[in-house]
């Protein structure tokens, strides 16, 4: 039932039909985005980063947190998610706590766009502004890592050190982009976080491929649609470009079709689709 592809270094897993179910698993960063489903194997991550409350994204949360008991875990696991939909979110799970007699807790994490957390190590997430009716966010993840700071480049061991002893800060930090989550958003997205055409793993939304649907009711619905990817398709920076949350008005072996008529092949080789491989969509 999971779809697994490979986007350079980073294992994308899980399954994404739009309007049905989104969950992704990173399993190199140890996260989870969006809670649609909740296989076996999802109950080992501690990190779940929602992106938005529609059911489609949040639904199999209250099940995950059931296959996480099953997997020894007691601590509750970190949700990260928009501030807005904290206080709704433990009011369901509370609900659903009292109905099967059973806490049901989670480590809420309210973000706003532009604020940081770092989650373990160096890896840091930045939540990023989406577009869609509801309160909702995107995800950068970034690596920040301490470098030597370049005027010092060229000096010997023992000089730095020396700088180092009496106090001077030798290094500084830089920002690797990861990978960048966004899903349920209009393409202002990647207007308003130019940001995300540079992480080197862009996993975002492209939910309509062709005119069975138009630009403009794909926007209605605030949706990305490709038309709008190729236009922007010189901007993208990206390594790889999993594009996910496709709608089942295609069916899966047409996605990679599609992509190869439409897109730009500059761009189209560096784009994953995140569809099963036979002719069916799960479920
Ligand atoms: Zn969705
Ligand atoms: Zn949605």
């Amino acid at each position: 039932m999971l779809t697994t592809v490979t986007a350079g270094p980073y294992t994308i897993r899980g399954v994404s039909v739009g309007g049905v179910y989104t969950s992704i698993q990173v399993p190199e960063l140890g996260l989870l985005f969006d809670a649609g489903i909740s296989p076996r194997s999802f109950g080992a991550i501690d990190t779940i980063l929602l992106s938005h409350g529609h059911a489609d994204h949040v639904g199999a949360l209250p099940a995950l947190l059931g296959i996480r008991a099953l997997h020894g875990k007691t601590k509750p696991p970190r949700v990260v998610m928009p501030a807005e939909i904290v206080d709704d979110l433990q009011v369901a799970l509370a609900a659903l706590s009292k109905l099967q007699r059973w806490p049901l807790e989670i480590e809420p994490v309210p973000m706003m766009p532009g604020d940081e957390v770092a989650l373990r190590g160096d890896l840091v997430v930045r939540a990023v502004r989406t577009f869609h009716p509801v309160p909702s966010l995107g995800y950068l993840l970034v690596r920040r890592v301490a470098k030597l700071r370049p005027e010092l480049h060229g000096l010997a061991g023992d000089e730095i050190a020396a700088k180092k002893r009496a106090g001077e800060d030798i290094t500084s930090l830089e920002d690797r982009l990861e990978l960048a989550y966004a899903t349920d958003t209009l393409v202002s997205v990647l207007d308003h976080s130019p940001e995300l055409l540079k992480a080197r793993v862009l996993v975002m939304e492209c939910t309509f491929l062709d005119d069975r649907k138009s630009l403009e009711a794909a926007r209605a619905g605030c949706h990305i649609h490709l038309d709008e990817v190729i236009e922007r398709a010189d901007r993208f920076e990206n390594e790889h470009v999993v594009l996910m949350h496709c709608s089942q008005l295609y069916r899966t072996d047409e996605v990679a079709g599609i992509l190869d008529r439409r897109v730009p092949p500059a761009l189209r080789k560096r784009i994953i689709p995140f569809v099963p491989t036979d002719a069916h969509w799960p479920g």
